[in-house]
């Protein structure tokens, strides 16, 4: 009997256990730091209301990192990812997109033309995430899976004006952003929310496994590191109601997130072995962990616009044109003031996380870099231009007005934000690839039994939000972890 110990219940997590308790052959056991409910009725109310994100300063259920999202000066920013079971799935904008073609053509040259992540070879495991109400009786979408799929049928004035104004400026329309084939213009956006609700991955996947006798499920149980046998990863430490515990496994599988999964490497011996000296952690293997962390900087403009805000999801429609996505939030995030966000989805920089200490309760150093590389701030002064193009067609006007190309740079790092869709820190790549940490099945190089199985491992800046694909990365690694 095969037995996996998961550390984390997030989007990849609760999958994760979800496919592999699917065999009675396999006893699973999940590990999930934030609070774990038994049913969807027991869960707050905020957690499942499509219509907002329940990030705000009360918010119980998250993570919260210090950043610097650029320097010189610094450019600070506090992100946060969902402490809770779903994790950030369960905290987020329901906006459920596929990376595209070209995604996986440039991932599949990272490992050296191998088809094992080609978009071919992953159509199907996208198609069985989701039961998709729209689209669900085309070949390239599934009807039966876990997590519903729809498109708003009646937008929000302010999407229906966006979508106008792209139309009369010659962008074309997309009826399917989820279609292979489905090009650049604008589109609806598909969510992953029924009837108001959002449908993340505890409530789609984990909570209708919870009464298998081969699951079992600890919320509130922090693993500070994993316990290795020379290179062989065998038990992992936790923190639960302030008691320290070991717990012993077959094979442990890392889905904390592109953060904690990195940290926990790190913490663990994984990592810069000059660091890990510097910090009084023993080496176990070198690697580079936190090198190559990756994420969609957003420059917010905030405009003036009177129209009524029916409740509906945060983002109903998006312009994709090149690799910049333009976003109309079609809620307010301040009473009266929209906020379109242009983002650039492949960007040249990437920046790192490091450790600050081997203490399991302080936070990494994340250190963005964005708009270090020179044709990231050009693509995004064009991106802004044609933002500002669509608002003049909308009548809006914006709050901090654009100014002209030569003084944009410093209007773009006042207004930077990010998408909040890390990624890249346990690099994807072949053996004798130096920025790899683990290989195509996402176990680790240099060590047995461990592998890392959430969006750290994505070797590539993907065109579109993060979490279709991350749910897709673990249903992968659920066949592989069967086989
Ligand atoms: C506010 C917000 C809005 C977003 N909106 C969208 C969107 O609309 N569309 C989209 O595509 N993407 C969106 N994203 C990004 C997307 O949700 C994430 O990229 C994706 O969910 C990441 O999945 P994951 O499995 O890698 O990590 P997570 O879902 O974050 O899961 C990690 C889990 O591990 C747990 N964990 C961490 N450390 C430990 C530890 N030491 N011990 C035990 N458990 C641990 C965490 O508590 C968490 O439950 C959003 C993200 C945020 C933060």
């Amino acid at each position: 009997m095969a037995d996996t110990l998961i550390v984390g219940g997030g989007t990849a997590g609760c999958v994760l256990a979800e496919r592999l308790s699917a065999d009675p052959a396999h006893t699973v056991r999940l590990l999930e730091a934030g609070r774990l409910w038994a049913s969807r009725d027991a869960m707050p109310a905020e957690l499942l209301d499509a219509a907002s994100l329940p990030i705000g300063p009360e918010a119980s259920w998250l993570w919260r990192y210090e950043v610097v999202l650029a320097d010189d000066p610094p450019v600070q920013a506090t992100i946060v990812r969902g402490r809770v079971i779903g994790g950030s799935g369960a905290i987020n904008g329901g906006y459920f997109v596929r990376a595209t073609v070209a995604d996986f053509d440039a991932w599949s040259r990272v490992l050296g033309g191998s088809d094992a992540w080609s978009f071919d070879s992953v159509l199907p495991l996208y198609c069985r995430v989701e039961r998709d109400l729209d689209f669900g009786a085309q070949p390239w979408h599934g009807d039966r899976g876990p997590i519903p799929v729809l498109r708003s049928s009646d937008p929000a004035p302010v999407s229906a004006m966006f979508t106008e104004a792209c139309l009369a400026s010659g962008f074309a329309e997309v009826p399917d952003l989820n279609a292979p084939d489905s090009g650049e213009g604008v589109g609806v956006v598909p969510c992953n929310c029924d009837q108001g609700r959002r449908i993340g991955p505890s409530i789609g996947y984990l909570l209708p496994a919870l009464g298998r006798p081969n699951l079992t499920v600890a919320g509130e149980t922090s693993v500070t590191r994993v316990r290795f046998e020379g290179t062989r990863a065998v038990g992992v430490d936790y923190v639960r109601d302030g008691e320290s515990g070991t717990e012993w496994a077959d094979r442990i599988v890392l889905c904390a997130g592109a953060i904690e999964s990195a940290a926990l490497l790190l913490r663990s011996g994984i990592g810069d072995p000059a660091q890990l000296r510097s910090l009084g952690i023993p080496v176990v293997h070198a690697a580079p962990v936190g090198s190559w962390l990756s994420d969609h900087p957003e420059v917010g403009i905030s405009y003036l616009l009177r129209l009524a805000e029916p409740p509906t999801v945060p983002l109903e429609t998006v312009l994709e044109v090149d690799d910049v996505e333009i976003r109309p939030y079609a809620v307010s995030f301040t009473p009266g003031v929209h906020r379109l966000g242009v983002t650039l989805m492949r960007p040249q920089s990437s920046g790192t996380l490091r450790l600050r200490s081997a203490d399991p309760d302080a936070a990494p150093f994340i250190d963005y870099r964005y708009l270090t590389a020179e044709p990231d701030r050009a693509r995004l002064r064009d991106a802004v231009a044609t933002a500002g193009g669509l608002l003049r067609r909308m009548n809006a006007r914006p709050v901090d007005p654009i100014p002209r190309p030569a003084d944009l740079d410093a209007w773009l790092r006042a207004n930077l934000a990010t998408s909040q869709h890390l990624s890249g820190t346990c690099r994807m790549g072949r053996e004798n690839d130096a920025a790899a940490v683990v290989d195509e099945q996402c176990r680790v190089h240099g060590v047995t039994g461990l592998s890392v199985v959430d969006l750290s491992v994505v070797p590539v800046p993907l065109g579109r939000g993060p979490q279709a694909t991350t749910m897709m990365i673990a249903e992968k690694a659920a066949a592989q972890l069967r086989s």
